[in-house]
């Protein structure tokens, strides 16, 4: 057994019945990665387009890959063949483009809605009275070809942990209160990441993002 697998396993163990664990690969090598597959995991989280598609080449088809970093929409055209879910959508041109690039695929495209909760600057998501307004007015209806299927988000990067609770708590009620807009597929919550995941169950995540305890510390 690799640490890969190790780290894994003894992740998985620390799991909530009924939230999943996507493993962060961004900046490791696919041989990584291929550690994880060969242990059985198949749901893996890149941050940069070009890196997901090359991943995508050398790794075997059966891999669920998410995108959960900025999205330029210049390169949406890298991963719209395959991609399984962009966890990263923040904004109405981004929709818009997503929903063209999945068209010219003849697919529909799992995305989640970003939200920034935090007051730190340099996080990305839509501001929420902004997206309150747009699927109040029934802004996602014009683009068919994409699926909304929960929201993502990322706490403060702090060591107090009322603030991680707050954010975690805002983003849960975020959650709850678009639910009604989607229905029944409305049903992922991503948020946790390694510092901060066991919280992040503690208000509903349904999907923890985990990289750096899995693969170690990324060489950028
Ligand atoms: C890098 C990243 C993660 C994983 O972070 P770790 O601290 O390494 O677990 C999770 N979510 C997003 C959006 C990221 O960019």
């Amino acid at each position: 057994m690799s640490y890969i697998s190790d780290k894994i396993t003894e992740i998985q163990s620390t799991l909530r019945q009924g939230v999943t664990l996507l493993a962060v690969s961004k900046f490791h090598p696919a041989e990584k990665i291929q550690q994880a597959y060969d242990a059985g995991h198949r749901s893996f989280g890149e941050s940069r387009p070009q890196e997901l598609k090359a991943k995508y080449d050398a790794l075997p088809k059966d891999i669920k890959w998410h995108m959960i970093g900025h999205l330029q929409t210049n390169k949406i055209k890298y991963i719209a063949p395959f991609v399984h879910l962009i966890e990263s959508l923040d904004s109405e041109r981004l929709a818009a483009a997503i929903d063209r690039e999945a068209a010219k695929c003849g697919r529909t495209i799992d995305c989640l809605l970003e939200i920034h909760v935090t007051d730190e600057e340099s996080k990305s998501g839509w501001e929420w009275s902004e997206l309150k307004a747009f699927v109040e007015a029934g802004g996602f209806q014009h683009y068919p070809n994409i699926r909304i299927r929960g929201v993502m988000g990322m706490a403060t990067f702090t060591d107090d942990e009322s603030v991680v609770r707050g954010d975690f708590e805002r983003l849960a009620a975020c959650k709850a209160e678009l639910t009604p807009y989607f229905g029944e597929e409305f049903d992922t919550l991503s948020m946790g990441m390694s510092d901060d995941y066991l919280v992040a169950m503690e208000y509903g995540s349904t999907e923890v993002r985990i990289g750096s305890t899995i693969f170690g510390e990324r060489e950028y």
